[in-house]
């Protein structure tokens, strides 16, 4: 089984399995406890920080562990409704993940801008900067640094520019980014969120980095007084595991655009009229996503499962929504074009064999739709 839907989620890796198990079962204590086996915890969750930290550039006093990225986005924007006047204002991008948009919509509603993008995926930002200019009541800015959806990488360093020379809270959903390019620059930002779910650590775990010191969950005063609840240690512990192994990942990411371009040639070239999105404009190295010429994307989901090979039809949030993605709706294309899109992601162990045999399932998925259309039966193992 090839696995190609790691912008979902990503398998975690045998060292973050063995961290996860040997923390569960040896440093069970609670951190704040007075006694030995508690101050050991605390010493371990302390370093386990200062490892995250250090791989996101940032201070460890910065840094507060979340039940994810989605608890992370709510946490900023809460935290802004309850901080600033009632006049305040906030501007997200249309594109963003539903863990900003809703909270920005319920905290801000009637006063939350949308600035759109550009037919490349890209958010415009000549119109942020003008929402910027005619708004002087925006205190918050929320854009993710690169789309879960189509890989498209937003103008997140520029944002920051923008809004640091206005003294707008600038909050940068990083969650695809990091883990799959260094994380250099988001210091700058005035706040940003991680998963660790999203490169090869455990699910439950987000970051939130942040200059705000203020509490978002009340309680027992944990996490630098932000984030009230007892430490889930051996989660902790497993995120700060998989970053060390990213780390030594990262330099040889790069390269693996080209794996995942090849694949889109031959696409290109086996189904006439496909559309790759966001192709002319720089991507995560390991997301494709295109508008097939034909039949739905679930039939092709469920063709090529049955050949060995997981992808999805895009953000796995929206499944289940009786809608279709938002971001394909807001790059403009039909409710119907939104049925014919599909999304392969890989991360560090798919390989350049396993996309040129995605290519070569894609070609057999299409043969037996095509003959299952033209009315002669196929018989599938
Ligand atoms: N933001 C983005 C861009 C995401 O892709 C996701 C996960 N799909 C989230 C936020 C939410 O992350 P989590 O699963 O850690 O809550």
């Amino acid at each position: 089984m090839a696995y190609f839907d790691n912008n979902a989620t990503t398998r975690p890796n045998p060292e973050v399995q063995e961290a996860f198990e040997g923390a569960l079962r040896e440093s069970w204590s609670n951190p704040s406890s007075p006694y030995h086996s508690g101050a050991e915890v605390r010493v371990r969750l302390d370093r386990a920080r200062e490892n995250v930290a250090r791989t996101l550039q940032v201070g460890e006093e910065q840094v507060a562990f979340t039940s994810g990225a989605t608890e992370a986005n709510n946490a900023v924007l809460a935290h802004a409704a309850n901080f600033f006047d009632s006049s305040a204002r906030v501007v997200v991008s249309s594109i963003e993940h539903p863990s900003v948009l809703e909270p920005a919509d319920h905290w801000f509603s009637g006063r939350a801008l949308t600035v759109p993008v550009e037919p490349t995926g890209v958010v415009d930002t000549n119109r942020l900067r003008a929402l910027l200019e005619e708004v002087p009541e925006v205190r918050l800015v929320s854009l993710m640094a690169a789309n879960n959806e189509t890989g498209v990488l937003q103008p997140w360093g520029e944002t920051t520019s923008l809004c640091r020379e206005r003294g707008i809270h600038f909050h940068c959903d990083a969650t695809q980014w990091v883990g799959k390019f260094p994380s250099s620059g988001f210091s700058a930002c005035s706040s940003f969120s991680a998963s660790a779910h999203k490169f090869g650590g455990p699910k439950g775990v987000g970051i939130l980095v942040s200059e705000l010191a203020n509490p978002f969950i009340l309680g027992g005063n944990q996490e630098n007084g932000r984030r009230s609840g007892t430490e889930n240690y051996p989660v902790i512990e497993a995120t700060s595991v998989a970053c060390e192994v990213i780390r030594s990942h990262l330099p040889e990411f790069s390269d693996r655009s080209s794996w995942r371009d090849s694949f889109e040639e031959r696409m290109l070239f086996d189904f006439p009229g496909l559309q790759i999105l966001g192709k002319e404009v720089p991507r995560l190295w390991n997301t494709s996503m295109f508008l097939l010429p034909d039949y739905e994307n679930l039939r092709y989901v469920g063709k090529l499962d049955k050949l060995g090979f997981e992808v999805s039809t895009g953000s796995a949030c929206s499944i289940g929504k009786d809608e279709s993605p938002s971001v394909s709706l807001a790059m403009g294309f039909s409710t119907e074009q939104s049925q014919r899109l599909i999304r392969m992601s890989s991360y560090a162990e798919e390989t350049e064999d396993d996309w040129m045999s995605l290519a070569t399932a894609f070609c057999d998925a299409r043969d037996e739709l095509d003959e299952e259309s033209s009315g002669s039966p196929v018989i599938s193992l």
